[in-house]
């Protein structure tokens, strides 16, 4: 599939509104800029809504390029993997549990919502994926509406949690589903967002150093799926500008599972780069970095606990 081929929109900065964007690369034909004004970084030209609705709707969680290829066959085949990670997010949720009433928006196949089923939550999900959605209500028997957070009628303080799990940086209209977000949790509920920390990272800078590239021009995931690349303080720039105060920050490990399913490749470059490659990538080193980093907030995922405060 090519995915310069969309059918495209110029954006001005989604978070301040100015329209001054200074690109920064360009990735599959798609300009990765940063706001001149506010430093945000986004897709400065990106696919019109409909054009990647219908990729989700079609192609997204089949394709190994830029979505979730083969994502059924590979929650069975590492499933202790995902069952380590969906513990630990249980764990973490456990303590704003209210009445237990859970969404997922962006549920998938609802494997997490499944997991969190057993454990005694009342799990609804959303997914504008009718392959996926079918999965999760045919497969799980999970309660799983087709479709948007703005279409699904939910009444107002429905939930006590709402996980919105690598699904933010995806949004053409953020903030209209954080504010729907907003009516339909409880007046103490909490929203948990998790998105992938791109470019500014401590590792892809790194990268960059050592390839000699300029900043902030390493290849980020999934261009132009992702319309956003978030660093810690324009993510609750971004939250709060939808009408949401953090309490609570958390650092994850984006990739960790494709990390382990299709491992970065060491057999690259001259004999000194393989080398490096394999002491990084093979004998764990990368592994006990990202470990580290987690612990000190300077993981590849960020997390965050909000309420709604408008
Ligand atoms: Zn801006």
């Amino acid at each position: 599939m090519d995915w310069s081929d969309f059918p495209r929109e110029n954006v001005k900065c989604t978070l301040c509104g100015r329209d001054k964007p200074e690109v920064l690369s360009i990735q599959r034909g798609w300009p990765v800029a940063r706001c001149g004004h506010c430093g945000f970084i986004y897709l400065s030209s990106r696919p019109v809504e409909s054009a990647l609705e219908e990729m989700y709707s079609r192609e997204y969680y089949e394709s190994a390029d830029v979505g979730y290829g083969g994502y059924v066959g590979n929650f069975h085949k590492y499933n202790s993997i995902f069952t380590k990670l969906f513990n630990r997010r249980a764990h973490d949720i456990e303590p704003y549990r209210g009445q237990g009433r859970l969404l997922e928006v962006g549920c998938a196949h609802g494997f997490l919502l499944d997991h969190l089923k057993k454990r005694q939550w009342k799990v609804k999900g959303l997914e504008v994926s009718p392959l996926a959605a079918k999965y999760a209500i045919d497969e799980l028997g999970l309660d799983v509406y087709c479709g948007k957070l703005e279409d699904a009628d939910y009444e107002d303080d429905s939930f006590d949690i709402v996980l919105l799990l690598d699904v933010l940086e995806h949004l053409h209209r953020p903030f209209e589903t954080l504010k729907e977000i907003g009516r339909v949790l409880a007046p103490e509920g909490v929203l948990v967002v998790q998105c992938p920390w791109e470019l500014t990272h401590w590792e892809e800078r790194a990268e960059a150093f050592l390839k000699k590239m300029k900043p902030c021009t390493i290849t980020p995931d999934a261009v132009p799926a992702h319309l956003y690349f978030f660093d810690p303080d324009t993510l609750e720039a971004f939250m709060k500008k939808g009408g949401f105060s953090t309490f609570k920050r958390q650092s994850g490990n984006y990739g960790a599972i494709r990390r382990h399913i299709k491992p970065v490749p060491v057999d690259v470059g001259p004999f000194y780069e393989r080398c490096a490659r394999f002491f990084y990538f093979r004998m764990g080193f990368q592994q006990l970095l990202y470990r580290s980093a987690r612990i000190i907030g300077k993981g590849n995922g960020l997390i965050r606990y909000a309420r709604y405060e408008q």
